[in-house]
């Protein structure tokens, strides 16, 4: 699939999935210098691979006849920052909720290590600016999730499905987190905790052949 390709297919299947509405959240993938980014103002499911724009890590539009989204600065600070190769950005509900609500979403489950642990939640800054961008950036450091306040999540992967994975994974993370806040006091697993599960994942267990 080309890049442009697989922002139209994980465009539709982030809809489908109701992690973006109307025109919100955008999608990016790179190849070298070139990153193929979503286009301003159409659905994510109603894309077409002419419709998306290619730009330069730069930020020159190098293909296209579309804008680029208004947060490709962020996608551009990241993929500078980090060297990952593709990105995911939504207004999904419950990684939304807790960036309204909290500085950080606390590692309730141990899947929260396939993100990183403790995932961040950036500082307020004003979409599209190189502010925002910057406070993302610090709030990625080591990871593979962020939040943003009172905006959305984002996520990075060595692919789209990667990163696409990862925006799953950390809406589901949320909305445990804040269902269990409805319920009780979650419980925060303890960096002992997490470490046997880093150990454990390192060591999984064998399972012999039975002698024939
Ligand atoms: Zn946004």
């Amino acid at each position: 699939m080309s890049l442009r390709e697989q922002l139209c297919e994980y465009g539709r299947r982030a809809v489908e999935l109701g992690l973006v509405i109307g025109t919100s959240g955008n999608l990016s993938v790179r190849q070298g210098d070139q990153v193929a980014v979503t286009p301003s103002g159409v659905a994510l499911d109603r894309l077409t691979p002419e419709a998306c724009p290619i730009v330069d890590l730069a930020g020159h539009l190098v293909e296209g006849e579309l804008q680029p989204s208004s947060e490709t600065p962020m996608h551009l600070a990241v993929y500078q920052a980090t060297g990952t190769q593709a990105i995911v950005h939504t207004h999904s509900v419950f990684g939304t909720v807790v960036a309204t609500t909290m500085t950080e979403l606390p590692p309730v489950h141990y899947n929260a290590l396939l993100l990183g642990g403790v995932v961040k939640v950036a500082e307020y800054a004003t979409y599209g600016t190189p502010e925002l961008a910057a406070n993302v950036r610090a709030a990625l450091a080591g990871k593979q999730a962020a939040l943003m306040a009172n905006h959305g999540g984002v996520t990075i992967g060595a692919t789209m499905e990667q990163a696409f994975e990862a925006t799953r994974l950390l809406e589901w993370l949320c909305e445990v987190y804040v269902r269990g806040l409805a319920v009780g006091r979650p419980a925060v697993l303890t960096d002992e905790q997490l470490a046997a599960v880093v150990d454990r994942a390192a060591n999984p267990p064998a399972f012999p052949r039975r002698p024939s």
